[in-house]
């Protein structure tokens, strides 16, 4: 596959929320090792403004669409979840005005325009216990494949499997963001939960191909 369009943008949507919403209880759980344990419900909240903004954006363009789903997990509540999730989405958006469809290469673009939005919100960076650890190696991944020739869902698969490693390394990690910050060495051996959830929408993503 050389491109995608609007119904793939919007599969890979539904497809990580299916991801997410299969993990609830366990992004709680890994949220209450280190948190106050809302992270798989404030991400459910999340996935219900995503499915609605692709159900509502129905007939629209990639960048409108991209923005409402934005603008929907911006809004939620439940602390620093929505602004970053809000603002990758967003961040994407802004990369593809005008487009219609998304090569290799567009693609890559999407999601560096995303990781920019998200970098607008914290200073969080690789190695700090945060969603970072699994965004910016799977960010990276994404633009290595594009760059070295790979089909769109090779692209997506090689970002998935940066995510999943970058969430695992995580528990190798001592947090320096968010509530878990207090607890410092304890975070120790606890894989982040924000860092789990990019890891399975990035799934999601790549298995909307399969
Ligand atoms: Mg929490």
């Amino acid at each position: 596959m050389e491109k995608i369009g609007y119904d793939e943008i919007a599969s890979i949507f539904n497809a990580a929320s299916m991801r997410i919403r299969e993990n609830i209880k366990e992004l709680s759980a890994l949220d209450a090792a280190t948190g106050d344990g809302d992270h798989g419900t404030t991400m459910g909240r999340a996935m219900d403004a995503v499915e609605k903004a692709v159900s509502e954006s129905a007939g629209s363009d990639l960048k409108t669409l991209l923005y409402n789903i934005g603008w929907g997990a911006m809004c939620i509540d439940g602390g620093s979840t929505g602004p970053l999730m809000g603002s990758l989405f967003m961040g994407m958006s802004d990369a593809v005005a005008d487009k219609e469809s998304l090569d290799c290469e567009a693609l890559a673009a999407m999601f560096e325009a995303g990781l920019a939005g998200v970098r607008k919100q914290t200073k969080a960076k690789v190695g700090d216990k945060t969603m970072m650890d699994a965004l910016e190696p799977a960010v990276k991944a994404i633009r290595e494949a594009c760059d070295a020739g790979k089909s769109v869902p090779e692209a997506l698969a090689a970002g998935a499997e940066a995510a999943m490693k970058g969430a695992e390394s995580t528990k190798e990690l001592v947090a320096r963001f968010g509530r878990a910050k207090n607890l410092g060495e304890r975070t120790l051996g606890h894989q982040d939960p924000g860092a789990t959830s990019i890891a399975l929408m990035f799934k999601g993503f790549a298995e909307a191909f399969k």
